[in-house]
């Protein structure tokens, strides 16, 4: 599934193919969107919270989409031909082109006033790639007695801590904090706490900026470690077995509530 800088990157390119253009024709094909009003109206703002994309319009109101597994925004050409079987759902012309969503089910039309009562975004945490979720406000989350007892596997998933995270983001920030993920926020000293909140914040804004790679691009000893591009993506994540680029030990792998997770055993404690 998509995590929040995916889906962010997903927004902007719906943004920048729509936003203040004239939409030729819109075709929504699900239930919900029965309202939405399909002349002269203009596109504003395209945004994400958490996993969910947000569509603004210039009437009071947005379409919010929750892609879970299947669904899926794409960008064609109108004469390009579509070889997949999947159900339309949402369809934006404009410029000689087709911005589709597909197969999604969650899809809601709503009154921009009223985007905090949806159902998905009522519950969401600060979003991580929001510039008002700063080192401090994650930190003061960490040690709120709602989240600090419980084990950072399952707090790191949970978007009502904080929105956007997902599963190799979560390898990933442990592994840069060195910490292992069956600590709980209050076994942490506050340098493991600060290092934790600054890695949450620092990892997903890079990992939207680099297009999913959570290394730093120009970090050239990793440049001479690992030759494969592919490899190089992530520190730990889908890199069962391999060798750790900081200690050589290899890195392993577990399910935790079916969710994969790998970390080192030497590098985090
Ligand atoms: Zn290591």
């Amino acid at each position: 599934m998509p995590e929040g800088p995916e889906t962010r990157r997903m927004a902007d390119k719906i943004g920048s193919a729509l936003i203040n253009k004239k939409i030729d024709s819109i075709n929504y094909f699900h239930p919900n969107l029965k309202g939405l009003n399909r002349t002269k109206i203009i596109i504003i703002e395209v945004t994400s919270r958490g996993k969910a994309v947000v569509i603004r319009f210039d009437n009071g109101m947005s379409i919010i989409t929750h892609n879970q597994l299947y669904g899926r925004w794409t960008t064609n050409y109108l004469k390009t031909k579509i070889k997949h079987n999947r159900k339309l759902r949402i369809e934006f012309c404009v410029d000689n082109k087709a911005i589709r969503l597909w197969s999604a089910t969650d899809i809601k039309y709503l009154k921009t006033m009223d985007e905090n009562n949806h159902h998905y975004i009522k519950n969401l945490g600060p979003d991580v790639l929001d510039e008002t979720t700063t080192y401090d406000v994650i930190f003061k989350r960490l040690i709120d007695k709602k989240f600090k007892n419980r084990n950072l596997a399952g707090l790191l998933l949970n978007q009502n801590f904080i929105a956007g995270l997902g599963n190799y983001l979560r390898s990933e920030i442990l592994f840069y904090s060195k910490i292992m993920y069956d600590k709980k926020p209050k076994d942490l000293n506050l340098d493991e706490k600060n290092s934790l909140s600054k890695n949450i914040k620092d990892i997903s804004i890079r990992s939207y900026k680099q297009k999913g790679k959570t290394l730093f691009e120009n970090d050239l000893m990793l440049k001479y470690l690992d030759s494969s591009v592919k490899r190089r993506r992530f520190m730990v994540f889908a890199r069962k077995n391999l060798r750790c680029f900081i200690c050589n030990s290899k890195i392993k792998k577990e399910y935790i509530s079916s969710r994969r997770i790998y970390y080192c055993t030497v590098c985090q404690r």
